[in-house]
C-alpha cells in the first residue's frame, strides 16, 4: 500500500483515483476547484461514469479517499504523485502546459523526500523534461535539494467505460529513467490484479509520443470510414457492410469502424492538432493527421446539410420542430467537450430549426454550452417527449435506450416522418424504421412505406 497523491481531479484524475484506492492505496485527489472538492467530500461523483459513485463510496467510507484543495499537505503526505490535470488546446493548436507546470512548480516548492511524479496529462514530448527542470529550479530558488524521478504514465481510459479500462488496461505505458521509479510504479500497478500486466516500459519520450501517436492514429481510422461513407451513398454501397467486413480482417479490426457524425470529446480533436502543432515545430507535416481533421470538420457540417437538403421536402427547415436524442460526445458519459451535437446543433439553429433535445446524462451541461441559443432549444425529459410534434428525429449519440426506442410510439408523438439516424443504430433493422423516412450514414435512404 503507497500513500498516493492524485493532482486534478477532473475525468482522468478521479478515476485514476478510485481505481488505486479500489486496489487498496491511500489516495489524496487534490483540485484546486473548492466547489468540486466539497462535492466530492459529501460523497457525489462530479463526473456520470457507471460505476464510479458506488466504488468512490466505498473507498471513503474505508478511509482510502480524500479529497483536497490543499496542495502542500498532499504533496508533503505522499510519496507518489500523479499529475492528471487538463492540457488543453490553446489558439494555436498546441497543448496549453500552463497547469501541469503551475503543479510542477508547487511541488517544487513544498517537496520533502523522495518523490516520483508521475505525468498521466496527454502532453507533448519534451514536457517531461520541462516538469523535472520547473521542480529543480523552485527547489533551487527555496534553496532545498531532494531527489525526485519523473515518469510519463498517459492515461488509455474511454469514457463510458473508464473504470473497467483502468482496471484492465490494454497496456500500462511507462516512461521513466531508471530501475527505482519503474520497480515503484511496477508495485503501484501490480496492486490491481493477480494477473500480469501488460507493461511497456520505455524511455519517457517514447511513452509521451505513444499516447498522441495512438489517439491520431484512432482519429484517421474514424475519419477514414466517415470518408468511406460518403462514397457509398453516392455510388449505392452500403458502409456497414463495408466495415464490417473490413474489421474481419485481423490487421485492421472492427474497433473504431463506425461511420458517424464525426468524431469529438476531450481528446480526440486536441490531441490531432497537437500533433500536427509538434510536427510543424520539428520539421515534419503530419498530413494524413492533418487530413483526418478536415475530414472531421466537413463531416460535421455535412450532417447539417444533409438535414437542410432532406428537409427541403417539407417545405424547408425554418421553424421546424427538430428533435435531437443525444448530446453528449458518446454514450454512457455526461462529457461534452468537443461533442459533434455542438456544431450540429449550432449548423441546425442556424438554418432555422427549433430543437427538441433530450440526453440521459448530457443535458446539465448542455444548457451553458448553448446558453447563447437557448431561445431556440427546448429541454424535455424523455425521448419521446422530445418527439413530441416534432417534423423530424435525431439521433446524434448512440445511448443503449435509443436503440430499443419504441418507434410507433415515437412516430405517434411526431408530425413529421424524417429520421435522421447519424449512428446508423438502426442500419441493420431498418425495417422497424418503416413508418419514416429513413437516412443513416453511408448507407442508401428509404422512403415511409
Ligand atoms: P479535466 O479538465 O476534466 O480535469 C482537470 C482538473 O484539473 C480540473 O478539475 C481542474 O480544476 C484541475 N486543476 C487544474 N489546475 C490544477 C491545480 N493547479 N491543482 C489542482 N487541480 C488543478 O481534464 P481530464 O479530462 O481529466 O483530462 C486530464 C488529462 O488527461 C488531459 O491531458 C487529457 O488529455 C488526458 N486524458 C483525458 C482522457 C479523457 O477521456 N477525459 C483520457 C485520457 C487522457
Amino acid at each position: 500500500m503507497r500513500k498516493i497523491a492524485v493532482i486534478g481531479t477532473g475525468y482522468v484524475g478521479l478515476v485514476q483515483g478510485v481505481v488505486l484506492a479500489e486496489a487498496g492505496h491511500k489516495v489524496i485527489c487534490v483540485d484546486i476547484s473548492e466547489e468540486k472538492v466539497n462535492i466530492l467530500k459529501s460523497g457525489k461523483a462530479t463526473i456520470y461514469e457507471p460505476g464510479l459513485s458506488e466504488m468512490m463510496q466505498r473507498n471513503i467510507s474505508l478511509n482510502r479517499l480524500d479529497f483536497t484543495t490543499n496542495s502542500e499537505y498532499a504533496i508533503k503526505e505522499c510519496d507518489v504523485i500523479f499529475l492528471a490535470v487538463g492540457t488543453p488546446a490553446k489558439e494555436d493548436g498546441s497543448a496549453d502546459l500552463q497547469y501541469i507546470l503551475n503543479v510542477a512548480k508547487e511541488i517544487g516548492h513544498y517537496i520533502n523526500n523522495y518523490k516520483v511524479i508521475i505525468d498521466k496529462s496527454t502532453v507533448p514530448v519534451g514536457t517531461g523534461k520541462l516538469v523535472k527542470k520547473t521542480i529543480s529550479d523552485e527547489m533551487n530558488r527555496c534553496n532545498i535539494r531532494f531527489d525526485f524521478d519523473i515518469v510519463s504514465n498517459p492515461e488509455f481510459l474511454r469514457e463510458g467505460k473508464a473504470l473497467n479500462d483502468c482496471m484492465q488496461p490494454d497496456r500500462i505505458v511507462i516512461g521513466c529513467e531508471n530501475e527505482k521509479s519503474k520497480n515503484i510504479m511496477k508495485d503501484i500497478y501490480d496492486a490491481f490484479s493477480l494477473y500480469n500486466m501488460p507493461f511497456v516500459f520505455t524511455n519517457i519520450e517514447t511513452a509521451e509520443m505513444i499516447k498522441y501517436a495512438s489517439n491520431a492514429f484512432l482519429a484517421v481510422k474514424i475519419s477514414y470510414i466517415n470518408e468511406i461513407a460518403l462514397l457509398s451513398e453516392q455510388v449505392g454501397a452500403d458502409v456497414q457492410v463495408i466495415a464490417h467486413a473490413m474489421g474481419m480482417d485481423k490487421r485492421i479490426s472492427p474497433k473504431c469502424l463506425y461511420a458517424g457524425p464525426g468524431y469529438g470529446g476531450s481528446c480526440f480533436p486536441k490531441d490531432t492538432k497537437a500533433i500536427v502543432k509538434i510536427g510543424n515545430e520539428n520539421n515534419v507535416e503530419m498530413k494524413v493527421i492533418k487530413a483526418a481533421i478536415e475530414a472531421n470538420d466537413a463531416q460535421k457540417k455535412y450532417m447539417v446539410s444533409k438535414i437542410v437538403s432532406a428537409m427541403k421536402k417539407v417545405g424547408g427547415i425554418i421553424n421546424k420542430n427538430i428533435a435531437v436524442l443525444g448530446l453528449s460526445f458518446k454514450p454512457e458519459t455526461d462529457d461534452m467537450r468537443d461533442a459533434p451535437s455542438l456544431d450540429i446543433i449550432r449548423g441546425l439553429v442556424k438554418e432555422g430549426a427549433i430543437i427538441r433535445a433530450y440526453c440521459p446524462q448530457g443535458m446539465k451541461e448542455a444548457k451553458w454550452r448553448f446558453a447563447d441559443i437557448d431561445e431556440h432549444i427546448k429541454y424535455l425529459n424523455n425521448e419521446y417527449d422530445a418527439a413530441m410534434e416534432a417534423d423530424a428525429l435525431v439521433i446524434l449519440t448512440e445511448w443503449y435506450q435509443f436503440k430499443t426506442l419504441d418507434l410507433k410510439r415515437i412516430k405517434n408523438c411526431m408530425r413529421g416522418n424524417l429520421f435522421f439516424d447519424l449512428r446508423n443504430v438502426y442500419a441493420e433493422k431498418r425495417e422497424k424504421t418503416s413508418d419514416f423516412e429513413y437516412y443513416g450514414v453511408g448507407i442508401s435512404a428509404r422512403e415511409a412505406k
